[in-house]
């Protein structure tokens, strides 16, 4: 049968993640070193997995509220109060999600008609553009660049916005680039998000990995704001959680309510073990998180540190757990460097052009692994680099 035809069109008009074809490459292979998947190496903090063993043990196995476990929701807003300064109702400002990924779906398809304009920044985490096609929405990037430490100009975002303009999408800390947005430059992006109509999705789910002085500031918690952001988080990251698949949004009632039909239909609720490791994160998970926190704040140091002395020119990134190093000067594209790095040494890194044009001549390392692995990626890619 000719499947291609039996494929919607918006489907197959996607493409493939840039990550995945480039680590399809490296699957099987124990003498690489990865500083490529965005996934912290620490195993989920004992307590954490404890909490989901003892829910099975009780024989919690049911499905819960279409919003999620009032108790949860309850701990998230208390959360989100404490680490935001923003107050939700947990009764219905806060739906609990499979991941931010699934928030991400839910927030655009209930935002947008189709041919609604969305803006983001890029490079950029590489499920906006086609989440927002899935939707029927009609991406507009808006490229950061290096000499502003990849934060979003307002006067770019301004040049971008048309009577079409609907969302804005926002991700600080950034994945790939690991960028932070300076307050004033924020506060300006809020008064264009009010003066345009926009409805901003903010994508925080890298909040608590800051190093640098200044607390991190949500949009959502600018005068004006709150009643147009969702505030998107999860339990991946910080909490090493990822397999957990669990996140959640916070936003004015009549958004999550529009949110949660789609889910309730796609997804019914999210998995309740991991609703029920998630309480336990929020309430006991803080000391875990630190010391997680502040070994990323050690590896980010030495590796671009390293990066630098070898010649490759690399900010260092206020937040996640990325570094995204300029490998112009060595005259090789992004997926040259990538590539003839990995054959010729056994290291991968992301190329910068898989998370849009905007990326390349950069090359996206991540830095949740072992220092140890580190040092060794870090001496092979010196070694490479001498060689160009
Ligand atoms: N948003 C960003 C910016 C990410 O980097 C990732 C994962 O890498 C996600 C969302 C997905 O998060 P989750 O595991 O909660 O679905």
């Amino acid at each position: 049968m000719d499947y291609s035809a039996k494929i919607s069109h918006q489907v197959a008009n996607i493409p493939r993640s840039g990550i995945r074809d480039f680590f399809e490459l490296v699957q099987g292979r124990d003498d690489v070193i990865s500083l490529g998947v965005g996934e912290p190496d620490f195993a989920t903090p004992w307590h954490i997995r404890e909490a989901a063993i003892y829910s099975l043990e009780k024989g919690h196995t049911s499905y819960t509220s279409n919003l999620g476990l009032l108790r949860l929701r309850k701990e998230i807003s208390r959360y989100v109060r404490d680490f935001f300064h923003i107050d939700y109702t947990p009764d219905s400002e806060v739906l609990v999600t499979v991941g931010v990924s699934e928030a991400i779906d839910l927030a655009l398809r209930a935002l947008l008609n189709p041919g609604d304009e969305v803006i983001f920044h890029s490079p950029c985490y590489v499920s906006y553009l086609p989440s927002i096609s899935l939707a029927y929405g009609v991406p507009v990037d808006v490229p950061t660049r290096k000499a502003d430490d990849f934060a979003l100009r307002a006067s770019m975002l301004e040049a971008a916005i048309t009577s079409k303009s609907r969302v804005l999408m926002l991700n600080f800390p950034t994945n790939p680039t690991g960028a932070v947005m300076p307050l004033e430059e924020l506060e300006k992006i809020a008064a264009l998000c009010i003066q345009h109509d926009l409805i901003v999705i903010s994508d925080e789910i890298y909040c608590e990995l800051r190093y640098n002085d200044g607390e991190h500031v949500s949009i959502a918690s600018l005068p004006g704001m709150q009643e147009r952001t969702i505030l998107l988080h999860g339990f991946s990251k910080a909490f090493a959680m990822t397999g957990f698949r669990l996140g959640y949004a916070c936003a004015p009632a009549p958004l999550i309510e529009a949110m949660m039909k789609i889910h309730q239909y796609a997804m019914l609720c999210a998995p309740i073990t991991s609703q029920a490791a998630a309480l336990e994160a929020l309430e006991h998970g803080e000391a875990a998180m630190t010391k997680m926190r502040d070994s990323y704040h050690h590896r980010r140091d030495y590796m671009v540190g390293r990066l630098n002395d070898m010649g490759l020119d690399c900010h260092s990134p206020g937040g996640a757990f990325y570094v995204f190093p300029d490998i112009r000067k060595s005259g090789l594209t992004s997926k040259d460097f990538a590539m003839q790095l990995l054959s010729a040494e056994d290291v991968a890194a992301v190329p910068g052009d898989a998370f849009g044009e905007a990326g390349e001549g950069f090359l996206r390392c991540c830095y949740a692994t072992s220092l140890e692995e580190i040092k060794t990626a870090m001496n092979r890619m010196e070694r490479f680099v001498g060689t160009l």
